[in-house]
């Protein structure tokens, strides 16, 4: 077998480029170096649109791109940068079939580093292929842009979930948009007000808004009102996440008053087993171990009200995986005890949910419960922590699109 025919093979070059040279300078570190050319010598294309253009001139010479390694060998492709005189965006160097515009890597090598940015943060993969968290940075901008530039993910929404994620201490919040279909996340933007959720609106347009059957928020006005303004038709369902969200803080709001009151009247031991508790009492009772259940079954006698109080709580969560004529018959019931159980938290969420009825009504009758807003935000939060946080909104958006929009490059040599 021919050199050139195994070097096409290993560095994956596509049909219309061609190998005329190789050579292994000496150095530090393995490298070897291959100037390629395009095939077709006839006219090329515009690189920034893509668009057929006439030759212009050949450019500033060779140019260079780092391409996957080969074995111990970092890799270069070196070609001609030619230019077109493209009719829209003038003198432009030309279009190559093995990198992005305006990048000094070839496209492999940016979905490679890409890809290991989404899975582990940008850090690990500039690390691992000895370049800059800059050039990484950059890459997933470049590869970000270019995939929502072929795709419009606002097409075709029947329900979709809005919601707020926190990008940065002290009140730094991003308004996301996922897809109930799909799953996936389609829209975000820096902020959390009333404009953020228009500009989403604007953004969609009003015919795809008027197509848009389905709307699950939690119970924020800002949300609320914008939606009830831009989508009249729609029905707002309450995300089962955050109701459940609700209760849990109302126990933990119980437990907490329980803990005080023991502790000022000097009983530290009882007083430390209900601080332990906390964690026990938020979590689901099917994912309770045998005894952690009898711990709970133990509060009968020992705390009546935190008892009642996680019962209110599971009950609640119980609820939403009725059909709706039981359960709005569950949720009657649910009221009234919650009215009277004298734990002013759950006293106070009887009043919330009775306000927020008809949407929770429609959360279960639409069965919109299958917490994609939960497990997009689990995602989103391993995001932020993988990357320690974000400063930038934006590289919080771009990494939450790659990751979670269904845009993420696929590795080089399964790509079609
Ligand atoms: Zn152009």
């Amino acid at each position: 077998m021919r050199v050139k025919k195994v070097l096409m093979a290993v560095l994956g070059l596509c049909r219309e480029t061609v190998i005329w040279a190789w050579e292994l300078p000496d150095g530090d570190r393995a490298r070897m170096e291959v100037w390629v050319r395009l095939r077709a010598r006839r006219r090329g294309r515009c690189g920034r649109c893509g668009e057929f253009a006439s030759f212009y001139d050949q450019g500033g010479g060779e140019r260079r791109w780092r391409h996957v390694d080969v074995g111990f060998a970092t890799c270069d492709l070196i070609a001609d940068a030619r230019r077109v005189d493209c009719p829209m965006c003038g003198p432009t160097v030309a279009q190559v079939p093995w990198a992005r515009h305006d990048s000094s890597f070839t496209r492999a090598f940016e979905d490679l580093v890409v890809h290991d940015a989404i899975v582990g943060n940008k850090q690990a993969a500039a690390d691992r292929y000895a370049i800059s968290w800059r050039a990484v940075n950059n890459m997933c901008e470049r590869v970000a842009t270019e995939a929502l530039g072929r795709v419009d993910l606002l097409d075709g929404l029947i329900a979709v979930a809005i919601d707020e994620v926190k990008y940065k201490k002290g009140q730094r919040y991003l308004t996301v948009v996922c897809d109930h279909v799909t799953g996936k996340v389609i829209w975000a933007a820096k902020g959390r007000s009333k404009a953020t959720v228009g500009e989403f609106f604007d953004a969609l347009g009003d015919e795809r808004a008027a197509a848009l059957q389905f709307v699950t928020a939690d119970g924020a006005s800002w949300i609320r009102d914008v939606v009830a303004d831009r989508v009249p038709d729609a029905i707002v369902c309450l995300d089962t996440f955050h109701v459940i969200g609700w209760a849990t803080d109302a126990l933990d709001e119980v437990r907490r008053g329980e803990w005080n009151q023991l502790r000022r009247r000097g009983g530290a031991a009882a007083a430390k087993a209900l601080k332990g508790l906390r964690w026990l009492l938020v979590r689901n009772w099917e994912n309770l171990s045998g005894r952690q259940r009898a711990t709970i079954r133990a509060l009968d006698g020992s705390n009546r009200r935190l008892l009642r109080a996680w019962q209110l709580k599971e009950e609640l969560r119980e609820l939403f995986k009725l059909p709706l004529l039981a359960a709005q018959r569950a949720l009657d019931g649910w009221l009234a005890y919650a009215s009277r159980s004298k734990l002013p938290p759950f006293v106070k969420l009887a009043r919330t949910v009775r306000s927020f009825r008809s949407s929770i009504e429609a959360t279960i009758e639409w069965k919109l419960t299958n917490g994609i807003a939960e497990s997009n935000n689990a995602a989103i939060g391993r995001i932020r922590a993988n990357a320690r946080g974000f400063h930038e909104p934006h590289a919080f958006i771009t990494m939450i699109m790659l990751d979670r929009a269904g845009i993420a490059p696929r590795l080089p040599w399964t790509a079609a």
